[in-house]
């Protein structure tokens, strides 16, 4: 079924004067929209039974999470982890099918949250990982907020919380590829003059150098990190959050990948994160 919205819109425009026929044409409109909405749902329902996970099982997963739902079996979260998100990174059209059971037990639940976390890090590695995702909003926010809570408790795992975090708020770039900024190097690409240039935030100094095999990092050039009221979205509310939680490493960090370089090579003036998001992005949404 599909809706036609230049036709919709055509005939509401040629017809602006006979409100009736207006009226009658938008609740047709609303009808077929929640006739697709309930078709889609319905598959949704469905599916559930029948999506084959990663070790080709119909049926496991379901069962699985009715026995961890009862009581706690670490061996069935373990049967859990590989059919859903083998080597915490596979994941298929079964992962994104458990997220509202994951979800539903994530609050009282470390080892679902940790699961369905995981398993939207990986919505980049799935060709279908977006839409998947898009299927279960309210459950995707719900995870959100129980590990953002769990953040302001100042957790020993921190900083991999701090990754679900980013990718549970969209941010699959940064959730995959931010360091803990205790000795981080990143390779860029210079966008003046495609020279490789290396960029350290951490104990070992804030630079853009030139990497040489034999001499390390030369012609070293301080990084300018961005003023905390500079920055912005997604570097804001990163270095936000960071700030809130006490993790005062995490939040410099951020300001510097936010801020700006000198290339070594031909001296252009270019911005971190952009550079680092161009150099870092997933297979799956690169161009060639
Ligand atoms: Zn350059």
């Amino acid at each position: 079924m599909s809706v036609d919205l230049g036709e919709t819109w055509d005939a509401l425009g040629t017809s602006a004067s006979e409100e009736a026929e207006d009226r009658s044409l938008i609740d047709g409109l609303h009808r077929r929209l929640a006739a697709r909405l309930w078709e889609q749902l319905n598959a949704l329902v469905t599916d559930w039974t029948q999506v084959v996970d990663a070790q080709g099982a119909v049926g496991r997963v379901p069962l699985l999470l009715d026995q961890v739902d009862r009581e706690e079996v670490p061996e069935a979260w373990d049967e859990l982890w590989d059919r859903l998100c083998l080597h915490g990174e596979t994941v298929s059209a079964a992962s994104f099918a458990a997220l509202p059971r994951l979800a539903a037990l994530a609050p009282a639940c470390a080892q679902a949250l940790e699961l369905a976390s995981a398993i939207v890090r990986g919505t980049l590695r799935h060709p279908d990982g977006e839409a998947l995702l898009a299927a279960c909003p309210n459950e995707v926010a719900r995870l959100r907020e129980l590990v953002d809570q769990r953040l302001r408790t100042r957790p020993g795992d921190y900083h991999r919380l701090f990754g679900d975090l980013l990718a549970l708020a969209g941010q699959y770039h940064w959730s995959a590829s931010l360091g803990d900024f205790a000795d981080d190097f990143y390779a860029v690409s210079c966008p003046g003059c495609e020279a490789e240039v290396t960029i350290a935030i951490g104990d070992c100094g804030c630079y853009a150098a030139t990497r040489e095999w034999d001499q390390g990092d030369v012609e070293r050039r301080s990084l300018r990190p961005a003023l905390a009221e500079e920055l912005r979205d997604p570097g804001r509310w990163m270095h936000a959050t960071a700030g809130r939680d006490g993790q005062q490493r995490l939040a410099e960090g951020i300001r510097y990948v936010f801020g700006r370089a000198e290339c070594p090579a031909c001296a252009s003036v270019f911005n971190v994160a952009e550079a680092h998001t161009t150099a870092n992005l997933p297979p799956s949404v690169e161009t060639y």
